[in-house]
């Protein structure tokens, strides 16, 4: 089989496409896998999910990515991402994958609009915001509940928000919410932060920011949109009603492996497990970025992740193309 060759065949509901590689997400890990793949030359092809760019896109500003000194939009960022990767040959497709066969290769992956059959995967899905699971949240989200500052901001203008959550994602996007709030207040379940020194340092100073320690949210409160939370602290017990007209939640990620369960191995939080060359359990399959790293999440880790499980995909590849051309053909072989 000629592996540089993608073959395009055509079945009766929708196109079977065969690829060499096949990128499942499009966050950093995604698109650095897909350049890599790509200046190989071998044609990959990449599955954007809902989310162009993954979360990356909903960050207001990116500081901490090498080479760009004065920060960049995340949504920038991801157009860069995609600019590179398409400029070396990568094919981006709108499109989410739904289910998945890896019992054999090429490995079966359908989406919404059609097939393909891979003879490398890469999983880049990411990971999703975890949910406060409360009465109200689901009902008014879109109505004042919210996972995304830079999304949802905007409507927020002179108004009282909150945000929940003690981690990184909390006093960056409540810093961000400041633009526009009136007052922004981190409900926080401790006394003591897990965000990083500097973040700390600037949502303290911030006069626009208050702390709400101790305390975490029981309900939220409102018919058409959020009016008001119920509040517990968790050292005294006592409980109140706290007015507010935003609720912006930054309390985590769970990663995006549904589609994975009972076909590659995870952790007990739902992670794929690689080693450190990217490997999932199955040859053939690799995983980078947040769907496998529920420590370092950062952009600039996610992308190294990706640029080493394309090399690892390059590298099978290469090694099976040289095995077929040394297996003589069947009738060859017998004589
Ligand atoms: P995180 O670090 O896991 O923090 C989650 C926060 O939510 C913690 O403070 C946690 O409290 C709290 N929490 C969890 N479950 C909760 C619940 N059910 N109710 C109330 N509070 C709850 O998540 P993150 O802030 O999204 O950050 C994820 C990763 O991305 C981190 O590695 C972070 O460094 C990185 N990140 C970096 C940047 C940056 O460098 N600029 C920006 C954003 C994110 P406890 O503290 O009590 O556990």
């Amino acid at each position: 089989m000629d592996f540089n060759l993608t073959n395009i065949t055509s079945n009766k509901s929708a196109s079977v496409q065969h690829v060499d590689v096949l990128v499942i997400g499009s966050g950093p890990a995604g698109f650095s896998a897909a350049l890599y793949a790509a200046r190989a030359d071998l044609n990959p092809v990449v599955l954007t999910g809902m989310e162009l760019g993954g979360q990356v896109s909903l960050t207001y500003a990116v500081e901490n990515y090498p080479g760009f000194p004065d920060g960049v939009g995340g949504t920038q960022l991801v157009e860069l991402f995609q600019k590179q990767a398409e400029r070396f040959g990568a094919r981006i497709e709108f499109d989410t994958a739904t289910e998945v066969d890896l019992s054999k290769r090429p490995f079966r992956v359908t989406a919404y609009n059609g097939e393909y059959l891979a003879e490398t995967l890469i999983i880049t899905t990411g990971a999703t915001p975890i949910h406060l699971e409360v009465p109200g949240e689901v009902e008014l989200t879109g109505r004042g509940v919210s996972y995304c500052a830079t999304c949802d901001g905007w409507f927020f203008k002179d108004k009282d928000v909150v945000v929940v959550g003690g981690g990184d994602s909390a006093l960056e996007e409540g810093i961000f919410l400041t633009r526009y709030a009136k007052s922004v207040t981190i409900i926080h379940r401790r006394d003591t932060l897990r965000a990083g020194a500097i973040l700390q340092k600037r949502a303290m100073d911030n006069p626009k920011i208050k702390f709400l320690w101790n305390t975490v949210v029981e309900e939220i409160h409102g018919e058409d949109a959020v009016h008001s939370l119920r509040l517990k602290n968790v050292t005294s017990g006592e409980k109140m009603d706290y007015p507010t007209q935003g609720v912006f939640i930054f309390i985590g990620h769970r990663p995006n492996t549904q589609i994975f369960e009972g076909q590659l191995d995870l952790d007990e939080h739902g992670y794929l497990v690689t080693d450190n060359l990217m490997h999932t359990n199955m040859p053939g399959v690799y995983a980078a970025g947040e769907v496998a790293d529920p420590v370092f999440r950062q952009v600039v880790t996610s992308a190294g992740m990706g640029a080493a499980a394309a090399m690892q995909a390059i590298l099978f590849i290469q090694e099976h193309a040289e095995e077929q051309a040394e297996t003589p053909p069947l009738a060859e072989a017998k004589l």
